[in-house]
């Protein structure tokens, strides 16, 4: 046996390495316990249920309704809409919520803030006291699921001036024909807000119809997306869909309504993006730590670890943006140009950050099981939806010039 002097010194325990992490400047403190203790509950439920099934249903241009029951548990419906049985809460809360629900997966973020804050928020922000009574508390049980029909096969960026689906009065029924393009959930939701023109005044009006009773009323799924896979998008056709004037949303009498609902989802956008990056930023870390390449974890080099500094500075920047608009949303004083300026910053900075992830992964990035594809295609619908990164961009120019560069 070596004597103790000369017997071999013990190796040095291999020191561990620091868990990825996209909270880097500790956002979550700022939040009050019982807000901070639902984030976590979400992250826990999309890591323990949606992580390990989504990239199949990915591949698949699937829903996971196999997870619904658990997620309608949490019982988040009507997140940062108060009343009618809704989950209520800060708008802050209802952000870092989305951005946990994006770090899994953007598509399952997608349908949940389409049921939540287009669908339940048309009816929040332009239904009577009645339609609210009616219709938000089955939504908030997520009993009925609900989508916004806006966008048609020939207009998107235009609708504010364009819309062709046409709404006319005949006594207490209003007749709807035309189509409307891209509806998340439309597929297979129960209610969608149609947005129309109404022939007599030509001001756009919104209409509950209910999508599974309504004769003249029909969905055919999107096929072959490259983003957002796990979303079912439908293309609806209105063919004398009639619907009573109980069901037109009482208080949204123009295209200014419209406006006031896409401002909330917009907000929206800018927090999924964030956690769009959040996924695709530690899957990065996590790959870069483990793989290996001339005998060391490619994390180890200096070029590498520059990509993710500039990941995580994009990142960090969108938090703490969208914290601060979090605030003046709380406070009242968000306004068109606020979401519009953090809905472009947020997934411009988006794009660049789940390329460099995608890049980090070498040609294993390009396959969906390596959990950063996704990420790096989705974040293309994010960047698109909900007014592209040139209309955000006029909203945000027409308010700091005070003058419009629309058409
Ligand atoms: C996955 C997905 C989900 C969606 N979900 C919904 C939904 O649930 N409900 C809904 O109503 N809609 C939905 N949309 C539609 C979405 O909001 C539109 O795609 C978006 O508003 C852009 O419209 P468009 O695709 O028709 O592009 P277009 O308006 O045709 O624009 C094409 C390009 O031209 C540019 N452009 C257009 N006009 C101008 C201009 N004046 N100046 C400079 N550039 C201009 C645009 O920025 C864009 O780059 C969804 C879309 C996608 C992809």
């Amino acid at each position: 046996m070596p004597s103790a002097a000369t017997a071999p010194a013990a190796k040095p325990a291999k020191k561990a390495l620091p868990k990825p992490n996209g909270d880097f400047y500790q956002l979550g403190e700022i939040l009050p316990p019982d807000e901070l203790a639902l984030v976590k509950q979400v992250r826990a439920f999309m890591e323990a249920e949606v992580a390990p099934v989504i990239n199949q249903y990915w591949a698949d241009d699937a829903f996971p309704f196999e997870v619904l029951p658990k997620f309608k548990a949490l019982n988040l419906g009507g997140l940062g809409l108060e009343g009618y049985g809704c989950r209520g809460g800060s708008q802050k809360q209802f952000g870092f919520v989305l951005m946990e629900l994006a770090r899994v997966d953007p598509s399952f973020a997608t349908f949940f803030g389409v049921h939540d804050g287009l669908a339940m928020g048309s009816i929040y922000l332009a239904g009577s006291e009645e339609q609210k009574r009616k219709w938000l508390p089955a939504m908030a049980r997520m009993e009925k699921i609900g989508s916004f029909g806006l966008t048609e096969p020939e207009v998107g960026s235009g609708t504010a001036g364009g819309l062709t689906t046409t709404a006319k009065r005949e006594g207490d029924l209003w007749v709807l024909n035309g189509q409307k393009k891209w509806i998340g959930n439309a597929t297979w939701g129960d209610v969608t807000i149609i947005w129309a023109r109404d022939v007599a005044d030509n001001q756009v009006k919104g209409f509950i119809v209910e999508n599974k009773t309504t004769p003249g009323f029909s969905v055919e799924k999107i096929q072959h997306k490259i983003a957002l896979k796990v979303t079912q998008n439908g293309l609806i056709t209105l063919k004398d869909v009639r619907v009573p004037e109980a069901n037109r949303l009482q208080a949204g009498n123009s295209f200014r309504d419209t406006a006031r609902v896409l401002r909330m989802t917009r907000y929206s956008v800018g927090w999924m993006s964030t956690g769009c990056q959040m996924g695709a930023y530690e899957n990065a870390v996590a790959y870069a730590q483990t793989r290996q390449q001339f005998g060391k974890p490619i994390g180890s080099f200096q070029l590498v670890q520059d990509l993710l500094a500039r990941m995580l500075g994009n990142l960090t920047a969108c938090q703490c943006l969208m914290l601060r608009l979090a605030q003046m949303d709380d406070a009242g004083q968000m306004l068109d140009h606020h979401a519009s300026l953090a809905k472009a910053f947020c997934t411009a900075r988006m794009r660049e950050t789940v390329a460099w992830a995608r890049e980090i992964f070498g040609g294993n990035g390009i396959v969906v099981d390596s959990n950063v594809a996704r990420f790096f295609a989705d974040a293309e619908a994010l960047y698109s939806y909900e007014g592209t990164f040139q209309m955000q961009n006029l909203i945000v120019g027409k308010a700091v010039t005070g003058l419009s560069a629309f058409v």
